[in-house]
């Protein structure tokens, strides 16, 4: 369907039921809804969306146990081996800092449930936090390490770099306790250090790279700062793919100091490129193809869309669901989330016809809102959302010089060749691109012989 005109017309036609309906595995479950920090760009605490003052600060025991029930049963509904349930906030550390043994009670009611049920699934255990109260009580690591519980830290590099936006309600630096907090995650291997740290233009991309490689972290997660196309910065609005603002260039930058580096930490969004350009799946809500699939769940028991939604209008998150009284599939006929599984149908014309597309995506979800964009469509969940991201042209600009990268390099190139066909299409033109010129030069090789061999 590379035919913007046809791809407009589909978009019109477009149902809420044309969803792929695709069962949760990953679960954000909120337990502590206020955070003891005051990042600049947060879209929570400092937004529009004010609703989590009427929210219980934390997630009680009995909200627990019904959403560890709900999210089991879901596993089981939809034969599914693993899941991944996230603890989050906030500050989720806040809820074990209000009421210790609050993530050893939350396990174990997760595994209860599991037991009653007889289950098969697996679930991993994650946690994200800022880092400030775990590096006051070490002693936790242990707790931690004895749930098999993974630690990520949000942090955004050195001191200069983290304390841009991350800064104490009193406008303290957070960064040594931070950092403090990802070298204590470090002493226990097997819990593997993560970081997510949020791009800031500013922050020089080859120190911060360098900086969380000098950590010894076993995965950096770099995020866009969170926007809309009408968010101030985009309120002109979209101007195609050869634009890119600068985040591109800045991801381009810390790709090559990652690539170039013999013992490099994960990169989700740099490995799930090459992943896709190679022609294999990811699932990585953030970005690529794949249905969006993370459940979430508020502290009072509510499920309700992802927080990012927010960005769009305060209620966009709101399904009016709650698991006293819903189950996870319940959710996936609610056309809000329809809306979010539609999958490539639910992509705008100038994706379809994207030359990236099948590793892009149409980017972020939440970044492709623009209040009142495509009257037309008759799916109104999907209208306002039928847009490319607001990050197109920087996400252009990065597949594009991953590509090139890769094809630069013996071993992926010879990979390439042999694999051909199951790789997307820029990768192919690439390889071809490169067949041609390796053509061209056995030509003009042989034919230099020729004339060699003529001359004798
Ligand atoms: S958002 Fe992604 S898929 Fe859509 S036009 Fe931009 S680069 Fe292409």
């Amino acid at each position: 369907m590379a035919n913007p005109e046809k791809a407009l017309e589909l978009s019109e036609r477009l149902t809420a039921d044309m969803a792929i309906r695709t069962p949760y595995d990953v679960a954000i479950v909120k337990v502590f809804n206020r955070c003891d920090i005051a990042c600049s760009y947060c879209y929570v605490y400092t937004g529009e969306d004010q609703s989590w003052r009427n929210s219980p600060p934390f997630m009680e025991d009995d909200v627990m146990k019904a959403t560890a029930e709900r999210i089991v049963e879901h596993g089981d509904a939809n034969g599914l081996d693993r899941m991944l349930v996230v603890f989050h906030g906030g500050e989720p550390l806040l809820a074990e800092h209000t009421r210790p043994g609050y993530f050893g009670r939350a396990v174990g009611m997760f595994e209860s449930a599991k037991a009653v049920r007889d289950s098969p699934l697996t679930i991993n255990y994650g946690l994200q936090t800022n880092g400030q109260l775990l590096a006051a009580n070490p002693r936790w690591m242990e707790m931690f390490a004895r749930l098999n519980m993974q630690i990520g830290v949000s942090i955004d590099g050195g001191k200069e770099a983290n304390d841009r936006d991350r800064l104490s309600y009193s406008g303290k630096s957070t960064h040594a306790l931070a950092e403090a907090a990802l070298r204590l995650v470090r002493q226990y291997p097997r819990l593997e250090a993560t970081t997510l740290a949020t791009i800031n233009l500013r922050n020089n991309p080859k120190e911060t790279y360098q900086y969380f490689k000098s950590l010894g972290v076993k995965s950096i997660g770099f995020n866009l700062p969170h926007a809309t196309w009408d968010s101030p910065e985009f309120a002109e609005g979209y101007k195609g793919r050869l634009e890119p603002t600068g985040y591109g260039q800045w991801m381009c930058d810390t790709f090559d100091c990652w690539w170039s580096d013999s013992s490099r930490p994960a990169i989700s969004l740099y490995q799930a490129i090459i992943r896709l350009l190679m022609g294999q799946p990811t699932k990585l809500e953030y970005f690529g193809p794949s249905i969006p699939n993370v459940a979430h769940i508020r502290t009072d028991g509510a499920i309700a869309d992802i927080d990012t939604m927010t960005l769009s209008s305060p209620d966009a998150l709101e399904l009016n669901m709650n698991v006293f009284e819903h189950s996870l599939d319940d959710t996936l006929s609610h056309p809000k989330i329809q809306a979010r599984q539609m999958g490539e149908l639910g992509l705008a014309a100038a994706c379809i016809t994207c030359p990236v597309k099948d590793i892009c995506g149409g980017g972020y979800f939440a970044h492709r809102h623009k209040e009142g964009s495509n009257p037309n469509v008759a799916f109104p969940e999907l209208a306002p959302y039928l847009n490319p991201t607001v990050y197109c042209a920087d996400l252009y600009q990065l597949i594009n010089h991953v590509a090139r990268r890769l094809a630069e390099n013996r071993m992926t190139y010879s990979l390439m060749v042999r694999g051909g066909r199951g790789m997307s299409g820029i990768w192919r033109e690439l390889v071809d691109e490169a067949i041609r010129n390796r053509d061209a030069r056995i030509e003009k090789e042989r034919l230099d012989f020729e004339r060699v061999f003529a001359k004798k």
